[in-house]
């Protein structure tokens, strides 16, 4: 029988109601657990439950807790068969991109869950996510972290949260599904990573000063210059369609090309969720190739955000990290 680690991060899967909304609550999900007797059928893994704490809302998922969870999959590495991430959805996306960069030549499944309904509340679709997440969890095929939720399995670095209310609650925009449950659960065989030969290695983050920032029409540069220091080390831009941006009439390009000088690896995202980046076919991104903006290509900017604070972490110089950034590492862009 496989043997399961449940890391229980805090999310609403386990949340209960206080007088100001929402909140995890310690011990909770152990009591829960015991509760849904489909857990304990014929055909389910052995699991055992580790709560983190504190227990977070994911809205305050910092690098620090990404150190602890990775650590503790690390740790635990040769206990397991597999590991189910219970997460917040919120930024499950954001936790499921850093831990794939993180944790390299994973070669047993690391899978986030969460629910949009408490555990506790009617029609909550806790359960089921969990129950799944569990079996994916037990399965040889899965030599990577995803994020399984509403019935799909999704590379978590591809991941983004489409709704904050629907039960289908994330997107793979520009990666097929890993896997779909339905009756039964049909692997997209030719869609998996396949297992890594070397060792696990485990890459820690350091809270590295980046940021993001979203063009819209009429945005007015000048306004970022202060956060444009030799202190930002990088920064997403989340341009429009194929990479572009506003182009006369505004600061921006002076902008970008100070954070170059200063040593910013700025790095070029969609805000069109399907797609990718491709500096240079219009006039309008020509410009951010020239300043030397690096293309993300059809990474999301969770995963931007992650790799960078990952290749920061990694000690690699400017050069070597925007050489990474267009590069395939984890799955994250599309060759
Ligand atoms: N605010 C919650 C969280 O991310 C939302 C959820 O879990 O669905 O922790």
């Amino acid at each position: 029988m496989k043997n399961i680690l449940i890391i229980y991060t805090g999310g609403t899967i386990g949340m209960i109601n206080s007088d100001n909304g929402y909140v995890p609550k310690e011990g909770y999900m152990e009591e829960a657990l015991k509760s849904i007797p489909s857990l304990y059928k014929k055909g389910m893994p052995n699991f055992d439950l580790y709560e983190m704490n504190p227990l977070l809302d994911s809205s305050n998922m910092t690098v620090n807790e990404w150190n602890k969870i990775a650590k503790l999959i690390y740790d635990k590495y040769d206990n397991y068969d597999g590991f189910v991430i219970l997460h917040g959805t919120d930024t499950m996306a954001y936790t499921a991109s850093a831990l794939s960069f993180m944790l390299e030549n994973l070669s047993k499944p690391v899978i986030l869950t969460g629910s949009q309904i408490p555990l506790f509340e009617l029609r909550s679709d806790g359960s089921d996510n969990l129950i799944t997440s569990l079996l994916i969890a037990s399965d040889d095929k899965i030599h990577e972290v995803c994020l399984y939720f509403g019935g799909s399995l999704m590379r978590g670095n591809r991941t983004t949260k489409y709704s904050s209310d629907g039960l289908i609650a994330f997107l793979s925009p520009n990666y097929p599904l890993l896997a779909e449950a339905g009756i039964t659960i049909k692997y997209n065989l030719k869609a998996l990573e396949p297992k890594p030969t070397d060792k696990l290695r485990l890459q820690l983050l350091e809270n590295i000063p980046i940021g993001v920032i979203k063009v819209f029409p009429g945005i007015q540069f000048s306004l970022f210059e202060s956060i444009m220091t030799d202190r930002l080390k990088g920064i997403v831009i989340e341009t429009f369609g194929n990479g572009n941006i506003p182009g006369d009439g505004n600061a921006l390009l002076p902008i970008i090309k100070k954070a170059f000088s200063n040593g910013t690896v700025v790095a070029v995202c969609s805000q069109c969720p399907q797609g990718t980046v491709r500096l240079g076919t219009y006039e309008t991104s020509s410009a951010l190739k020239n300043a030397g903006a690096v293309s993300g290509y059809d990474i999301t900017t969770e995963a931007a955000v992650a790799k960078l604070y990952y290749l920061f972490s990694c000690g690699y110089d400017k050069d070597k990290i925007k050489l990474e950034m267009e590069k395939d590492l984890r799955g994250e862009i599309s060759a």
